[in-house]
């Protein structure tokens, strides 16, 4: 007799323009036949990432949706594919087993129905835990590893600020920028959190940019002698500051720019005549460009994780109930570290 799981996942009800709401979400019932065909693999999903990107995919337009294939429109109704860590439950490729680990795009659910020619590959977890996988050896820390060493390159001794710096890429480019050589001051939206930054991640200062009337002359405080690299995880107002503190020659890597998502926010300005005269560069990038360096990343990331010299933020909550408000918690700082949500025990 042909096994039948019982599947639920998340999906949402309409498209979402505006700032998320747990309303915007539902939870959907499925049942899959639990027979593979060649090259479709059914995974248990463990844990699964938790990003803002995805809002820009929940929206009737965005611009992002067309750019990659990754970031494609989601239709209501529809799984909401994501990046996570799983354990095979039947496959028809010659390569998975039952019971082996992956790690690749999974869904925002229980299980899920890899198709042939999507992202899943057996994962030897290195002996760090699960949850590592999906953050800074996930595409987080390639982000921030690619980000701030091919955009960026760096000096050491370089001052670098980095927005949303407690969060899942702001934290990791932080700690690579300190390894490095570089002066590193990050800002966040919290006591906690900025505590944290100079307490435990080695930032040498940082500060809570809602404290903060002029975020200018707030720059301008923490950088006497100006800013060399910004790595840039919010866009807005903090990116005109930004660009107005940055010294000759200054680069600025635009990650994201989460403060303009969710329609509410002003755009970014800069004061192209700073842009112009201090010759700055400012460049966007995908985290899918730095494939090229991905062994690299692994290796000098998996050390630093093993030596202690990097601390891994793992944000976690449980259960597929738990993925709508860990998502919108993104837009208003609940999270410290990668948000990720743990579905089932290993
Ligand atoms: P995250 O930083 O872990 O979480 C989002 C954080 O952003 C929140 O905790 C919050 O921290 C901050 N935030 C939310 N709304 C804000 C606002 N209006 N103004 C300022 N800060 C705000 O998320 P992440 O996954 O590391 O992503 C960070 C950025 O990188 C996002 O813009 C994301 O889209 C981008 N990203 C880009 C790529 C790429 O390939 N280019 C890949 C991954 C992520 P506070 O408490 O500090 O406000």
């Amino acid at each position: 007799m042909q096994e039948i799981i019982s599947n639920r996942f998340v999906a949402i009800k309409d498209h979402v323009n505006g700032a998320p709401k747990d309303s915007d979400f539902e939870i959907k019932k499925e049942k899959i036949i639990c027979v593979c065909p060649t090259m479709t693999v059914i995974v248990k999903n463990l844990y699964v990432s938790v990003d803002p990107y995805q809002i820009n995919r929940m929206k009737s337009r965005s611009a992002s949706q067309a750019a990659i294939s990754f970031a494609a429109a989601i239709s209501p109704g529809q799984a909401i594919d994501t990046y996570g860590v799983g354990r095979v439950v039947a496959s028809g490729r010659p390569d998975l087993e039952k019971d082996d680990l992956v790690v690749g795009l999974l869904t925002w659910g229980e299980y899920t129905v890899v198709e042939e020619g999507r992202l899943l590959n057996k994962l030897d977890p290195m002996g760090l835990p699960l949850p590592y996988h999906v953050g800074p050896l996930g595409f987080s820390g390639l982000t921030a590893y690619g980000g701030f060493f091919e955009v960026c390159k760096p000096k050491k001794g370089e001052s670098v600020f980095v927005s949303a710096a407690s969060g899942s890429v702001g934290s990791l480019v932080g700690q690579y920028a300190k390894l490095f050589g570089c002066y590193v001051v990050g800002c966040a939206g919290s006591k906690k959190k900025v505590d944290l930054l100079k307490e435990k991640l080695g930032f040498d200062d940082a500060f809570n940019y809602k404290d903060e009337k002029d975020l200018k002359s707030a720059l301008r405080r923490y950088f006497p002698n100006g800013i060399d690299i910004y790595f840039d995880n919010v866009g807005g107002e903090m990116l005109e500051a930004a660009v107005a503190n940055m010294n000759t020659f200054g680069r600025v890597a635009v990650c994201g720019v989460i403060s303009e998502y969710t329609g509410g926010g002003k755009r970014a300005a800069p004061d192209m005549l700073d842009v112009v005269y201090k010759r700055i560069s400012i460049q966007g990038f995908l985290a899918a460009d730095f494939l090229k360096c991905y062994a690299d990343f692994i290796a000098t990331t998996v050390e630093h994780l093993r030596t202690g010299k990097m601390q891994a933020l793992c944000d976690i909550s449980s259960d597929v109930e738990s993925i709508s408000s860990a998502f919108t918690g993104l837009f208003s700082g609940d999270n410290i570290g990668k948000k990720i949500v743990q579905i089932a025990d290993a």
